[in-house]
């Protein structure tokens, strides 16, 4: 049996219940990144959202294929490729891999598949095929536009009408444009850019095609679930229902649309193009992965979550500190023995209540995850856990392994308080690296940042990473110094 949610779907502009057109699968396909450079923090925000969405619907019993696609070509490709004297397709590789390491980081690896757009050109040639089969498309030139008359729902899910959307009178629009709201889906290729043969000559495709070839492709013509960036729902998502709908004749394209807010900073959007990001890598280094995840999972997804420098972060890395010690007590005790240990058995009232907790915290993200309230209930249980101090060593095994509890479900579905992975260098390592991890806290914890920082670059010249998490600091060996 799978669990019962609800989320809020776009479209419809209300909470319903979630019901999957064949139970328990989910398709989910979330539109991914364009690494034409390093990713920032705001791109980070959507990828936490629906890997907390993806674990918890698998935590749920439903089967979910997760599809999040790569633009590995596009215009910014193109212009950064030639400024840097660097093969687009190449660069985009490049920035690709930074993305998933990013993301190993951050403990989201619940994508199953990162299909690039490049590698499924057969497919849009054919969706642009059968567009201008049904007549939703014209060719002129060698490019292949989108006729956005004739679809007319083109608009709802972003609530605009068509005429809101033409450009003002000082935007020079395509000549060979039909009306100024059309869109390319297929680009004729200028001199020097990568192009690929086609029946309307040889080109590239427009953005939002690539989206929904892939989908045709993996998940159906119609499937569960869509997300995205608030941002993207005009024109991406707009076009996407208009392609997909317009060429198989099947509707709706997809049965709930959700939307993830923006990461603002003062009061804008973050993006390359206002000039106003924080790099997603150096972050991480920074903070370390989990203070950001919890940053982001501290927020309901759906609100703009207001980037403050100086003091999101470190309230942040705070707030973590306090709902994670608790628990590093626990885990002490664990490695001590304690499972094995005979002891006190927790009081009836506290077993039932760590116990049902869990269940407890799946209803709070069950309604439309509400990550912010689900860490607020751990908090409460922090408290508790707490008070239990250095009670802990007169508990018997189960008495801890119940305790700690709901923290095991913060892991599974917030991915937070990852498990301990050992480093691979040899044993006399150890030791010494944990002297040094240990100078280095004490330097963090009198707020000497500056000492702290140049114990973890000693480190990493002799090849050795941290990453810091709430409950310890991790450490992994790499024999190259490549890090
Ligand atoms: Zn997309």
């Amino acid at each position: 049996m799978v669990r019962a949610f609800r989320v809020y779907d776009t479209l419809a502009g209300e909470v319903r219940p979630f019901v999957p057109r064949v139970a328990p699968r989910i398709g989910l396909f979330v539109c991914g990144v364009t690494p034409y450079a390093e990713a920032h923090i705001g791109h980070g925000r959507t990828a936490i959202t629906f890997d907390v969405v993806a674990r918890a619907l698998r935590r749920w019993g439903y089967r979910v294929l997760y599809v999040q696609n790569v633009t590995n070509l596009d215009d910014r490709l193109i212009v950064r490729g030639l400024a840097e004297g660097r093969d687009p397709l190449e660069l985009a590789e490049f920035h690709f891999q930074g993305w998933l390491r990013a993301m190993d980081q951050l403990e989201a690896r619940s994508v199953n598949v990162y299909p690039f757009a490049t590698d499924y050109l057969p497919e849009i040639i054919e969706q642009i095929s059968a567009l201008l089969g049904r007549g939703f498309a014209y060719a002129v030139d060698g490019d292949v536009y989108y006729s956005v008359a004739k679809f007319p729902d083109y608009g709802r899910l972003s609530g605009q009408r068509v005429e809101a959307l033409r450009p003002g009178a000082r935007i020079e629009v395509d000549p060979k444009k039909r009306a100024p709201e059309d869109f390319a889906l297929w680009k004729t290729a200028k001199p020097g850019e990568p192009a690929w043969p086609s029946p309307w000559g040889p080109g590239r495709p427009g953005w939002h095609i690539e989206d929904t070839a892939i989908t045709a492709r993996l998940l159906g013509n119609q499937y569960d679930l869509h997300g995205g960036g608030t941002d993207l729902k005009f024109p991406h998502h707009e076009a996407e229902i208009a392609q997909a709908e317009g060429a198989s004749g099947q509707k709706p394209l997809v049965n709930y649309w959700m939307h993830a807010g923006m990461l603002q900073m003062h009061g804008e959007k973050m993006a390359k193009s206002v000039g106003n990001v924080i790099g997603l890598d150096e972050t991480i280094r920074r903070v370390g992965a989990e203070v950001l995840r919890f940053y982001y999972l501290n927020a309901h997804y759906r609100s703009p979550l207001n980037y403050e420098e100086g003091k999101s972060l470190e309230e942040a890395r705070e707030g973590l500190a306090t709902l994670a010690a608790p628990y590093r007590r626990l885990r002490e005790e664990i490695l001590r023995g304690g499972l094995t240990r005979p002891g006190r058995e927790l009081p009836p009232e506290v077993a039932r209540t760590a116990t049902a907790l869990p269940h407890r915290l799946d209803g709070i993200l069950a309604e439309d995850f509400q990550t912010r309230e689900a860490i607020a209930a751990l908090y409460g249980w922090g408290r508790t856990l707490g008070e239990w101090g250095s009670k802990l060593e007169t508990l018997s095994g189960a008495a801890l392994v119940t305790l700690g509890a709901p923290y095991r479900w913060a892991t599974e579905v917030l991915g937070l308080f990852p498990e301990r992975t050992s480093g691979k260098a040899p044993p006399e390592f150890a030791s010494l690296v944990q002297v040094a991890l240990e100078a280095r806290s004490r330097a963090r914890a009198r707020g000497d940042f500056g000492e702290a920082d140049h114990i973890r670059q000693a480190l990493l010249k002799a090849g050795i990473v941290l990453e810091d998490h709430s409950t310890e600091t991790r450490w992994q060996w790499k024999r190259d110094g490549s890090g």
